[in-house]
């Protein structure tokens, strides 16, 4: 008989604590703007929901593949009643993840590993920023959507496309401060013009939380920026969700070699 290969389902169930796998059905598709589309996933979803900005792992198919290849996508939203989830996948990349979303047929099947993640929302703090690129829109969403009145929310996104603009609907009642900057030519790894629209922010007083997603390098790049900036590192949260370039690893992680 073969090893287990990491990406397979029982090594992943047997070294990732309070994660469960699930069948799931992909029971709908709508291109949200042109680089996002709204994928929806249905089945016994409850075991997956975890906390907003927690993500789940997807056997995407590959060509020649075994079944075990995977892509991380973070859950936008949970409905455990209606046994729905939505995710929302840049589709730029046009590899496996990206093939998969924009292709699959509806009603197929997929294998999905979850909750994963440890970026989540930190209930303590009295602001929140989110700062990231259009792959990093469903977590900070997701996270932002779960701040308790009066909290603040403070959105710097870089768009490849401005039409992928989507104005954030949080409760009437939480303060949101939104910048979306278009890349204009710059290269995906250039953190140029997050860096341009993190200057241009004025940060409220009181305690903050920051929250960074997208390209390996642009999220060192921002992190830096916030600690010259006087925010602690315990305040904080950061994750590269792709590396510009390189495709992610069979386990779905940026490669940070
Ligand atoms: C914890 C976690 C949560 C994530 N959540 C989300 C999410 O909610 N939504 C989402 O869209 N993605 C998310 N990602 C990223 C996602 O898992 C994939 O990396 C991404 O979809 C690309 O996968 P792929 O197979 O299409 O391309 P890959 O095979 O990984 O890469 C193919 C090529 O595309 C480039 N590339 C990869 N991503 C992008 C991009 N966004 N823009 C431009 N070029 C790119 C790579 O540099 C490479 O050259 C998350 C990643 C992690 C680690």
């Amino acid at each position: 008989m073969s090893e287990p290969r990491p990406t397979d389902t029982s090594s992943l169930l047997a070294r990732l604590e309070g994660v469960t796998a699930t069948e799931l059905v992909l029971s709908g598709r709508r291109q949200l703007s042109p680089s996002l589309i709204e994928v929806v996933l249905s089945g016994e979803v409850k075991d997956l929901a975890g906390q907003p900005g927690n993500d789940l792992m997807l056997a995407v198919p590959v060509v020649g593949g075994d079944g075990s290849f995977r892509r991380r996508y973070t859950m936008r939203s949970v409905d455990p009643e209606r046994g729905e989830l939505v995710l929302w996948i840049d589709s730029t990349a046009g590899g496996p993840g990206s093939r998969w979303a924009a292709g699959a047929p509806l009603g197929s099947t997929i294998e999905a590993l979850g909750p994963r993640g440890k970026v989540v929302l930190d209930q303590l703090a009295d602001w929140h920023l989110f700062i990231g690129d259009t792959s990093f829109l469903s977590a900070a969403y997701a996270m932002a959507g779960a701040i308790e009145p009066p909290g603040q929310a403070l959105f710097v996104f870089e768009l490849e496309d401005p039409a992928d603009e989507i104005t954030p609907a949080l409760d009437e009642s939480i303060g949101v401060t939104a910048l979306f900057i278009g890349r204009s030519g710059r290269a995906g790894d250039d953190p140029a013009g997050l860096l341009a629209g993190l200057g241009a922010l004025e940060l409220p007083e009181d305690e903050g939380a920051v929250y960074v997603g997208g390209e390996l390098r642009v999220v060192a790049a921002i992190k830096s920026a916030l600690k010259e900036r006087g925010i602690a590192d315990s305040a904080i949260q950061a994750k590269p969700y792709w590396r510009l370039g390189v495709a992610n690893q069979a386990h779905g992680e940026p490669d940070k070699s």
